[in-house]
């Protein structure tokens, strides 16, 4: 018997962000993945008159419900199904609450509940929708990525909770994201008319699971991509419309032996992964050469009379190349410290590549202006005359001017700026 992937990496995605184990009821977990949840089986389902949509694609992580409550209010039975899209942080204060809170309420921490801002001022409700497509559109649930800890692949997960709605207090109203305006229809099976719930009953929302729609990033090992479930359905001819099925990204097809999927404990660090450990290494040789370099150019900074400039282009270079090495250091070390979802390292050490990138190339055609038109008349004998110059520095200098136009051809060859930027972001 083999745990569908999905239970296993949103799992490990609950303990990368210390989800409440003490509100979860893992016997009601359940998969709705293709495998998990066949074609064939229903699309939506109807209770107490209302139809909430199957969360195809998603898997849920139930969240412990209040059995007294539920008793006394006989919720499963009478009560309607509903998702709330939200990011995973906003999730676990509601579960915490053990509510949905509405605008302008404090929280047990103190703070104040705002309004989103891309919601409309002077709403306060709070909003529900029976459609699973609605509550998974990017203005209310946040794509988080995050890289497994077990077999170290990127994925995107999408945030929405599954609640029980008191069908009495609800207030049903048309979607608020324009698309009828636009000639979208955002849900198959449900009406742009009817999708958004609102209420300002606060207890009347119960929620009794997590929904994670996990979905394996092979785009680019980066993208925090806002892009997925980009729904661009027509209105009319209804029997055209398409479910929202995740086409961009492959679904995951790997299963892993229950024995190893247990959670992980809280103290788990990530491992490196391999691009990260190969731009280690690639950091310490290039520690190296930017090091012997400055010491050249310290040790025969007056011998090159020749051409004064070519034992400060190799200090410059050295001095340069060795603290945007240590800066690199930094960067990769603050970006695997920080939770992968924090993109700012990444832009923020891509821009300094950048940089350096054309200073580098600035400071080669410089130096080769500097090196290759003493050639022909350089002499490393008489450390008298004026056409001097130290044997080892100008050979050390000519040799580091060399490498690096061949690096550069090397890097021309196999598209490898494309591959390096990659790597880092
Ligand atoms: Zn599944
Ligand atoms: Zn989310």
């Amino acid at each position: 018997m083999s745990e569908c992937a999905h239970l296993r990496i949103g799992k490990e995605f609950l303990a990368s962000v210390s989800w409440p184990s003490s509100f979860r009821r893992k016997d009601h977990d359940r998969c709705y993945c293709h495998r998990c949840y066949p074609a064939n089986l229903a699309d939506t389902l109807t209770v107490a008159g209302y139809t909430y949509v199957i969360p195809r694609g998603w898997t849920r992580f139930a969240v412990a419900v209040d059995e007294s409550f539920f008793n006394h209010h006989n919720v499963w039975d009478t009560w309607l199904n509903c998702y709330h899209g939200t990011s995973i942080d906003s999730a676990k204060s509601c579960v915490e609450h053990r509510q949905l809170l509405l605008p302008d309420d404090v929280t047990m921490h103190g703070k104040k509940i705002g309004i989103r801002e891309d919601h409309i001022p002077e709403e306060r409700f709070v909003f529900t929708t029976p459609s699973i497509s609605y509550a998974a559109l990017d203005c209310y649930a946040y794509t988080h990525s995050f890289r497994s800890p077990y077999d170290l692949k990127l994925y995107s997960i999408k945030v929405v909770l599954q609640c029980k709605q008191k069908a009495d207090s609800i207030i049903v109203q048309p979607e608020t994201v324009c698309a009828t305006k636009q000639g979208r229809r955002l849900c198959p099976h449900i009406p742009n008319e009817e999708l958004e719930w609102k209420t300002k009953h606060r207890s009347s929302v119960m929620i009794y699971g997590l929904l994670l729609e996990i979905k394996q990033n092979h785009a680019s090992d980066d993208s925090n991509s806002p892009q997925y479930q980009k729904l661009n359905i027509s209105v009319p001819p209804a029997s055209n419309v398409v479910a929202p099925e995740p086409s961009i990204t492959e679904e995951i097809t790997n299963t892993i032996p229950k024995s190893e999927s247990l959670p992980l404990p809280s103290s788990y660090r990530k491992p490196m992964s391999k691009t990260r450990i190969a731009l280690l290494v690639v950091l310490i040789i290039s520690t190296f050469l930017p090091m012997a370099a400055l010491t050249i150019g310290q040790i025969y900074k007056s011998e090159c009379p020749i051409q004064p400039w070519i034992p400060r282009w190799v200090t410059v270079f050295g001095s340069v190349g060795l603290s945007a090495s240590c800066l690199m250091f930094v960067i990769l070390f603050i970006n695997f410290k920080w939770h992968p979802e924090k993109e700012i390292g990444k832009y923020v050490s891509g821009c300094i590549l950048c940089l350096l990138l054309f200073f580098f190339l600035a400071w080669l055609i410089a130096g080769s202006v500097w090196i290759f038109s003493v050639k022909p008349k350089i002499q490393f004998v008489q450390t008298n005359a004026t056409n001097y110059c130290q044997e080892t520095l100008y050979k050390f200098a000519f040799g580091l001017t060399l490498a690096q136009y061949s690096l550069i051809g090397v890097l021309m060859c196999c598209g490898g700026i494309v591959a390096l930027i990659g790597c880092l972001c």
